[in-house]
């Protein structure tokens, strides 16, 4: 079956037509994302160029016209290819690109006022869009954003064939004699070669239409990845909130305890931070939160999981460490929190009280020993506020001389001496003397 002109023309305005409508839509249901609503404002402007090609090719056969809707086609998939750019956290547009965009207009210029303007032209075009695929190739084979499965792979398939049919085009084009036009420029010498037809028309529409759906599905993809993020992340400090946490943890465990291997938790609690929000306001009180959290991301090993727990709670998971392990840990956090100011009058710092405990395997599920685990940290750190906060305390060390302390006071006095703990919180029990707390 060979193609004739009229077909080819009715197939690329049907094309345009369907990718103008489509990518109108997707501007507005992509606006919030940046590259995808540079993808679908790159597609809407390349196919508002194709479309006005077609017709221009079709009817009037104006080599200006023609020039400039090339021009809009070639600014569409510079857009697409600055999203590209912006969707691997590159910067979108750079000085290279803009030097490349005026040495085209440039050449599109000169080429429109020389001899053999259309031929001309083809070549500006066709290596202007063969290196602009080309660069979309490597910058998304170079990508270090894994959070597109689908979408990727079929944006470098449309971009491959593009570029293939790209280099064929400026192959047949730099071969021309200007005698025949291999053009849609000139729809009279379209259809003379059904091989052309076939790669430099028909393909590039096909890929056109593939890359469209690409690209919106590596935007959603995107909206989708940040979603997940967004329930996972608390909005405050970025660390994980407490829901993640407690399911990294319930892993963490799981993990731990197949492969017989010890895990310490870090419970921590800013000091008097009421203090903080009465005397300087809530917003000032979140810049310090915000410090701590970075204090305790910046102290925390790759493989720890740093979350907040609540309101000025942090909780830190340390896989393959033990309790004590973990207390140099705790002293980092110790010792940068201290060299945060806090807001008011100079000289005041923050501190934070720790409770460390390590997972004790008593046959429970990974929910319950998670729960028990976290619960150890959480009276340690109890105990650490009780003895004059800034400091840590071990959850086995605290029972250990619990257990001590009981033994020797005997039933009748333990009992009583718990009574007066309760009543008295802050007063100093006989056992604060040497615990391996870390006093200024
Ligand atoms: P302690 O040393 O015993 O822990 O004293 P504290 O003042 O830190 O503890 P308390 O539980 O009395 O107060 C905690 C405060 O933390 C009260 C609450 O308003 C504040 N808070 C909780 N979440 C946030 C938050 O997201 N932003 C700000 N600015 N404050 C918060
Ligand atoms: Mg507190
Ligand atoms: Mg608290």
């Amino acid at each position: 079956m060979q193609l004739d002109q009229h077909s080819i023309v009715i197939v690329m305005m049907v094309v345009f037509s369907s990718t103008l409508l489509i990518s109108t839509g997707l501007v507005f249901a992509l606006i919030r994302t940046d590259a995808g609503r540079l993808w679908a404002g790159g597609h809407l402007v390349l196919s508002g160029g194709g479309l006005a090609l077609t017709i221009n090719a079709a009817t009037a056969h104006l080599v200006e016209v023609g020039a400039v809707a090339v021009m809009f086609y070639l600014a569409g998939k510079l857009t697409i290819y600055c999203g590209v750019r912006v969707h691997q956290g590159l910067p979108g547009f750079t000085r290279m690109q803009g030097v490349a965009v005026v040495a085209t207009v440039a050449a599109a210029l000169d080429a429109l006022t020389g001899p053999h303007a259309v031929l001309q032209l083809h070549r500006v075009a066709y290596v202007a869009l063969a290196l602009l695929s080309l660069t979309t190739i490597v910058v998304l084979l170079r990508s270090r954003v894994r959070q597109s499965e689908i979408g990727l792979p079929l944006v470098l398939l449309a971009s491959a064939v593009q570029l293939c049919a790209q280099l064929y085009g400026a192959g047949v084009a730099w071969q021309g004699d200007g005698a025949i036009s291999p053009s849609p420029f000139h729809a009279g010498n379209l259809g003379h070669d059904p091989g052309y037809n076939a790669v430099v028309v028909l393909a590039p529409l096909v890929a056109t239409l593939l890359g469209l759906f690409g690209f919106t599905v590596m935007a959603l993809e995107q909206v989708i990845a940040n979603k997940e993020r967004g329930a996972r992340i608390d909005g405050l400090t970025g660390l994980l909130n407490r829901a993640a946490l407690d399911s990294a943890a319930s892993r963490l465990i799981v993990s731990a305890l197949r492969n017989r291997q010890a895990v310490a938790c870090l419970v921590i609690d800013v000091d008097h931070f009421k203090q903080v929000n009465d005397r300087s306001g809530h917003r000032a009180g979140d810049a310090v939160l915000q410090a701590i959290a970075e204090a305790l991301d910046n102290s925390r090993r790759a493989s720890d999981v740093a979350g907040r727990y609540g309101g000025e709670e942090f909780c830190v998971l340390c896989p393959h460490t033990d309790e004590h392990q973990a207390t140099a840990l705790a002293r980092r956090i110790l010792r940068k929190v201290r060299a945060i100011p806090l807001p008011g009058p100079a000289g005041k710092f923050a501190s934070v009280s720790i409770g460390v405990a390590q997972l004790r395997d008593d046959g429970s599920d990974s929910v319950g020993l998670w729960q028990q685990l976290f619960g150890n940290a959480d009276r340690a750190l109890y105990e650490a506020k009780r003895r004059g906060r800034d400091r840590y305390v071990l959850a086995s060390t605290l029972e250990r001389e619990q257990a001590l302390a009981a033994a020797q006071a005997g039933p009748a006095s333990a009992s009583a001496s718990e009574a007066e703990s309760e009543s008295e919180p802050g007063s100093d029990a006989a056992l604060a003397a040497d615990l391996p707390g870390d006093p200024r």
